[in-house]
């Protein structure tokens, strides 16, 4: 089964809108052993939209598109659709009651032009949207299949998983099943090499490997006539990629995170952590909060950006700071005792680093970061060395620190 993406906005063509539908999709399309070998954007326009969908349909089975299902004039991929599969529209009494009952749930009076979003095209499977008021819909004829959905993601996403998932499932020959295995502390291409020869000889299953920040996800999907079936034919690859990388696995899944396993972790352990941020200005102290029930485990954060709050909150010697600089090894050591001892928890944490542009010397180049961890007083620094941007430097840092408390705590 092969689908293609026809992103449809004028916003997406001008750069103001990322087309992240795409990504969404593509991700889940890859998931459901269905190929995807085009991307397209089109703009809010009859004329390019309909040849968009011409050349779309005679390359794939399936085209999903995102955008233009809303009120206004220029929305047009539904009427287009139509068009293109010499489908009439016809208003849908059931799309329009719930719509009618949205707006009253929202409290707002439906205007005339809203009414055109509940028109759908003859035959046309429904999509009903429970975040907004553009339902999508799914036309089949000829072999060909136009799965329509409108453009923002909190819209999209839940449509897709509830509704499009389920119908592509039903219409794929076997099923496919993917398991995500999540790695931190090894690179990109360190990680390539080490699996070159598996992906050299894959077929059946088939292993994708991705990488942001510090993180690296490798995607093993398997194809058979029973999930059982596939989930034992991957089981070999697994096995040797675990066998392969070791503790650098740290989890499984999609919705895993370095800051979830951490946070995991410490409640298991009954364990308490506090984290003194500098050149991380909060990173760290956010990813923990952003994991439900962190409160248990996660007492305070500062953010110890001068030498005089290193100082003053976290009792670093000024005598540190002078013989060594705030960007060391010593300093990082002296900033995760002291939170830990201030704010009285099991574990503390520090983060110190040179984040540039400027600020960096021969010896202390931009990209320079030591991070702490005291355990129970007992201290460990690494120094981690990165290049590129003030925000990727930030964001890696924040990534390895939550590395160094994972393995801390395995
Ligand atoms: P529309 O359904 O065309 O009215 O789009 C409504 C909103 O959805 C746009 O203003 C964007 O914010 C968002 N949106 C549309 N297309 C995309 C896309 N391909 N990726 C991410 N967001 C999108
Ligand atoms: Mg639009």
């Amino acid at each position: 089964m092969t689908a293609e993406i026809l992103a449809v906005g004028t916003e997406l063509l001008l750069g103001d809108t990322l087309n992240s539908n795409a990504q969404y999709l593509s991700k889940e399309l890859a998931g459901l052993g269905v190929s995807v070998y085009h991307h397209t954007v089109v703009g809010d326009n009859p004329v390019r939209l309909k040849k968009a969908y011409a050349d779309a349909f005679s390359r794939a089975d399936i085209v999903i598109t995102s955008g233009g299902l809303g009120p206004t004039k220029d929305d047009l991929t539904k009427e287009i659709g139509a068009e293109y599969f010499g489908k009439k529209l016809v208003m849908d009494e059931d799309a329009l009651k719930t719509l009618e009952s949205f707006f009253t749930r929202i409290g707002r009076v439906m205007t005339e032009n809203n009414r055109k979003q509940a028109m759908m095209p003859e035959g046309a499977l429904l999509i009903p949207n429970n975040n907004g008021t553009a339902p999508g819909c799914i036309i089949s004829d000829g072999g060909k299949t136009l799965i329509m959905l409108p453009g923002p993601p909190r819209e999209l996403n839940p449509m897709f998983e509830e509704r499009v998932v389920p119908y592509l499932r039903e219409r794929s020959d076997g099923v496919y099943v993917s398991r995500i295995l999540r790695l931190c502390g090894v690179g990109e291409s360190t990680a390539e090499d080490m699996i070159k020869d598996l992906i050299e000889a894959q077929t059946n299953p088939t292993i994708a490997p991705y990488a942001k920040l510090n993180e690296l996800t490798f995607r093993i999907t398997a194809s058979a006539k029973t999930e059982g079936e596939a989930l034992a034919l991957m089981e070999p690859t697994v096995a040797e990629l675990y066998k392969r990388f070791g503790d650098n696995i740290y989890g499984e899944g999609n919705n895993l995170s370095l800051a979830r396993v951490v946070v995991e972790k410490l409640i298991e352990k009954n364990m308490t952590i506090a984290v003194a941020e500098s050149c991380t200005g909060g990173l760290m102290a956010s990813a923990l909060v952003d994991i439900e029930g962190s409160s248990k485990v996660f007492l305070e954060g500062l953010v110890t950006y001068s030498n005089e709050a290193k100082i003053n909150r976290l009792g670093v010697k000024g005598e540190t700071l002078k013989n060594h600089g705030a960007v060391s090894c010593e300093c990082a050591k002296e900033m995760a005792v002291g939170v830990a001892k201030l704010v009285g928890t099991d574990i503390g944490i520090a983060i110190t680093g040179v984040a540039g542009p400027d600020g960096g010397t021969d010896e202390k180049p931009v990209g320079l970061v030591y991070a702490a961890i005291s355990v129970k007083s007992n201290v460990t620094v690494n120094e981690l060395k990165y290049t590129g941007s003030r925000q990727r430097i930030r964001g890696r840092a924040c990534m390895a620190t939550l590395d160094m408390i994972r393995r801390a705590l395995s």
